[in-house]
C-alpha cells in the first residue's frame, strides 16, 4: 500500500492556509477558491499516480499549494498582460497590432464608464445613429461621400461582398487572391459570402481586356485587393485604378477596393513606402473601399468602409449591419484617432503609429543610448548599441525596412534564447530578437518610461542567475 495520497493537504488545511485566506482578503468568493483547491488536489492525486511528481511530504505540498495559488492568481490578475515591445516591429500582430495614444484611451475609459449619447440626437431628443459619431469626421478627412465602421477589414469585406455580389460574380485578377496572416483569404471570404469568385489574368499580368471580357449578366462587382504583405516584381502589369472605374461603370457594376493597411497618412512623401493614401484612392473611382483600423491608421481594431452614399445607405440598412456593429468604446477610440489627423503634421504624438514610423533614426539613437548607459551597469551583462532595420509589421509595407538602433545584449551564463525566454516570462515582459547569438531590444518600439522597466527586467534575471 502506497501512503504518499496521506500527504495530499485536506481542502480544510488549504482553507486555513495563508495563502487561500490572501485571495479572500482580495474579495475573491470562498466558493470559488474552494473549487480551484480541490482541482489542485485532485491533480496532484493523479500526478501521484502517474509518478510524474516527487513523493515526499515537502513536495506534495509544495506542488498543491503552487497549483493553487496560480490558479487563484488567474481570478485576480489581467489575463492580457503589459508586453513591452523590443521587437522594432511597430505593428505586430501577435501584440496587438497598433496601440491607442492616452488621449484615445481616455475618451475609452470615459465612454465605458459613463452612459453616452450613443444613439441619441442630443439635439432633438430623438434617437441618433451610432454611425454619426465617425462619419463626418471620416468624410472630411478622406472627402468620402459617406462612410461606415465596422468591427474589422475582415468583417468589411465579407458584408461588402455579401450585401452587393451574393449569388453574383465578382471578378478578381490572380495578382491578388492574397491570404493574410494565414487566417484570412480572400478567395474563403468570398465562398462564405456566397459571391462567385471569376478570377482573370496570370499571376503576374492581368489586363484591361482580362476584366472587360469576363464581364457577364452575373457580374456584380469588380474587386481589387491590395497586395498587403507582398510584392510582385519584374514582368508584371495590373489594371489601374482609373480604369477599373471607368469600366465598372460603363457596364454598370461596382468597383470595390479592399484597401488593407489603410494609409491616411502620405508617408511615401516621406520616402517610406508606397502606400496608396486612402483619401487619393477615392478620387480614382471605386465605388467602395475599405480597410483596417488598427493597422497604419494607427486606431483600434475595426473596419473602416468609405464610398458612395447610395451604397453605404444601402450597408447601413442591411439586417447583416447589426452583426458587425461596434461598440461605443471602439467608436470612443476611433473618432480619437481620426481627430488626430487633423492636427498638425508634428502632433503625430496622438498617433503612436505615425509616430513610430516617423521617428528620426536619431530619436530612437537617443532611446537606445539611454537604454545602454541603464544596461551598462549590470553585473554579467555585456552591452552594445547596434544599428538596425526594422519592418512595419502587420502585414503592411513589405519592402520597407526602417532604420533603427538597439542595444544587443549577452549574458555571462545564458544563451541569447534563454535570456529572451526569462524576459518573456518577466513582469512585465520584454520581448526582443535573437540576431547572431545576441537578444537585441530594439528601441524604436519602446516607450521612453520602458528604458526604466527594461532594466528592472535584466536585473531581476541577473540577481537571480548570481546567486545560482
Ligand atoms: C489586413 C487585411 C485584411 C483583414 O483586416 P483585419 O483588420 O485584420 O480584419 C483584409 N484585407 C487586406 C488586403 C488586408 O491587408
Amino acid at each position: 500500500m502506497d501512503n504518499k495520497f496521506r500527504y495530499l493537504p485536506s481542502i480544510k488545511a488549504i482553507q486555513d492556509s495563508s495563502q487561500y485566506r490572501l485571495f479572500l482578503s482580495r474579495g475573491i468568493s470562498g466558493k470559488y477558491l474552494t473549487m480551484l483547491a480541490r482541482e489542485a488536489v485532485n491533480e496532484v492525486r493523479e500526478q501521484l499516480m502517474k509518478r510524474t511528481t516527487g513523493t515526499s511530504e515537502k513536495e506534495i505540498y509544495r506542488e498543491v499549494y503552487q497549483k493553487f495559488t496560480s490558479k487563484a492568481s488567474l481570478l485576480i490578475k489581467t489575463p492580457l498582460r503589459k508586453v513591452i515591445n523590443g521587437t522594432g516591429v511597430i505593428l505586430h500582430t501577435n501584440l496587438g497590432r497598433a496601440r491607442l495614444s492616452e488621449r484615445a484611451a481616455e475618451e475609452v475609459f470615459s465612454a465605458a464608464t459613463n452612459y453616452t449619447n450613443l444613439e441619441l440626437d442630443l439635439k432633438t431628443g430623438e434617437r441618433g445613429s451610432r454611425h454619426d459619431h465617425t462619419e463626418w469626421l471620416l468624410r472630411k478627412l478622406t472627402g468620402a461621400e459617406a462612410a461606415l465602421v465596422v468591427n474589422n477589414n475582415a468583417a468589411a469585406v465579407y458584408f461588402i461582398l455579401r450585401a452587393f455580389a451574393k449569388n453574383k460574380e465578382v471578378i478578381v485578377s490572380r495578382g491578388e487572391l492574397v491570404e493574410i496572416g494565414g487566417s484570412f483569404r480572400v478567395s474563403s471570404i468570398m465562398e462564405e459570402s456566397d459571391a462567385k469568385l471569376v478570377e482573370v489574368g496570370t499571376t503576374n499580368k492581368t489586363h484591361t481586356e482580362d476584366i472587360e471580357q469576363a464581364i457577364t449578366n452575373d457580374t456584380a462587382m469588380v474587386l481589387k485587393v491590395h497586395r498587403s504583405n507582398f510584392n510582385i516584381t519584374g514582368f508584371t502589369s495590373s489594371v489601374s485604378r482609373k480604369s477599373l472605374a471607368s469600366i465598372a461603370k460603363r457596364h454598370g457594376i461596382i468597383f470595390y477596393e479592399d484597401l488593407g493597411s489603410g494609409a491616411f497618412f502620405d508617408f511615401h512623401q516621406y520616402g517610406i513606402g508606397n502606400e496608396p493614401v486612402a483619401a487619393n484612392v477615392l478620387k480614382d473611382g471605386p465605388d467602395i473601399i475599405s480597410c483596417s483600423g488598427d493597422k497604419l491608421f494607427g486606431g483600434p481594431q475595426a473596419g473602416i468602409i468609405l464610398g458612395k452614399k447610395a451604397l453605404i445607405d444601402r450597408l447601413k440598412k442591411h439586417q447583416l449591419m447589426r452583426t458587425f456593429r461596434v461598440d461605443k468604446m471602439t467608436l470612443a477610440a476611433l473618432s480619437a484617432t481620426i481627430q488626430s489627423y487633423f492636427l498638425d503634421e508634428h502632433s503625430y504624438d496622438q498617433n503612436p503609429t505615425l509616430n513610430r514610423i516617423m521617428e528620426k533614426r536619431s530619436s530612437v539613437k537617443k532611446r537606445a543610448q539611454r537604454l545602454l548607459e541603464h544596461l551598462e551597469g549590470v553585473s554579467g551583462l555585456t552591452v552594445r548599441l547596434v544599428s538596425l532595420r526594422s519592418p512595419i509589421g502587420g502585414g503592411t509595407m513589405p519592402d520597407v525596412d526602417l532604420e533603427s538602433y538597439g542595444v544587443a545584449i549577452k549574458h555571462r551564463k545564458l544563451a541569447a534564447h534563454s535570456l529572451a525566454c526569462e524576459l518573456r516570462k518577466g513582469e512585465p515582459a520584454v520581448i526582443g530578437r535573437i540576431q547572431d547569438e545576441d537578444l537585441i531590444i530594439d528601441c524604436r518600439t519602446v516607450a521612453d518610461n520602458e528604458c526604466v522597466e527594461i532594466l528592472n527586467a535584466v536585473q531581476n534575471i541577473s540577481y537571480a542567475y548570481d546567486e545560482s
